[in-house]
């Protein structure tokens, strides 16, 4: 099994828009406890890497895929730039962050759209053209100004509800297919 019960949003998600691949590179934000992690290690095999980064630690993981994890918050600049620097060029890059709830909700529909758009940032920073991105939002008003900005970079942008998510809360996940263009490295 897997250690969290929010793999099989991936696992469908993947599944619906076919995300992971053999030998991919693929940067998780908010990666902790591990369980998206599993699952992409899984897809992507012995000839891919997942890079795990969260506030919190994530035990190691079994798996034959080169896997990395980074504990780093990724609101902070620094934490952001040793992302760039560890995950080189990038196939795929999954955000399942969410913000501590505290109850309110519009408060907490912010702090998540900010976590959004932080992985929105460093998904621009990192991804190969081709590139995919997914991302989890609570539903709010950010949500369509966001997509909108995804639709400019990437060929097309679904909104979708995995199953496991439908019971528990106001998410949805953001899948963005395709990016238009590579990234621009200062320094490159
Ligand atoms: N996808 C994970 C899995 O399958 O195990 C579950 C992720 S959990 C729903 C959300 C995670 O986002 C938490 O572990 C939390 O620590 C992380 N998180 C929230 N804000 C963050 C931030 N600013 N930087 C990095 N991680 C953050």
């Amino acid at each position: 099994g897997y250690r969290s019960r929010s793999a099989f949003k991936l696992k469908q998600l993947d599944r619906e828009e076919n995300l992971l691949g053999q030998g991919d590179v693929v940067v998780d934000l908010g990666a902790a406890p591990g369980g998206w992690m599993e699952v992409a290690a899984e897809e992507v095999g012995a000839d891919g890497t997942v890079i795990g980064v969260d506030r919190q630690r994530i035990d190691d993981i079994e798996t034959d895929a080169t896997v990395e994890t980074i504990r780093g918050d990724m609101t902070d600049e620094d934490s952001r730039e040793q992302v760039r620097e560890v995950a080189g060029d990038v196939d795929v890059v999954i955000s399942d962050m969410a913000p501590n709830m505290t109850g309110e909700y519009n408060l907490d529909a912010a702090r998540s759209a900010h976590l959004a758009r932080m992985a929105f940032e460093t998904a621009l920073e990192v991804l190969d053209s081709g590139g995919d991105f997914a991302v989890k939002i609570f539903q709010g008003q950010d949500v369509d100004p966001l997509r909108e900005d995804m639709e400019a970079e990437f060929k097309y942008v679904r909104t979708m509800t995995p199953d496991a998510s439908r019971d528990e809360s106001s998410e949805i996940y953001l899948v963005a297919k395709d990016r238009l263009t590579a990234p621009v490295r200062v320094g490159d």
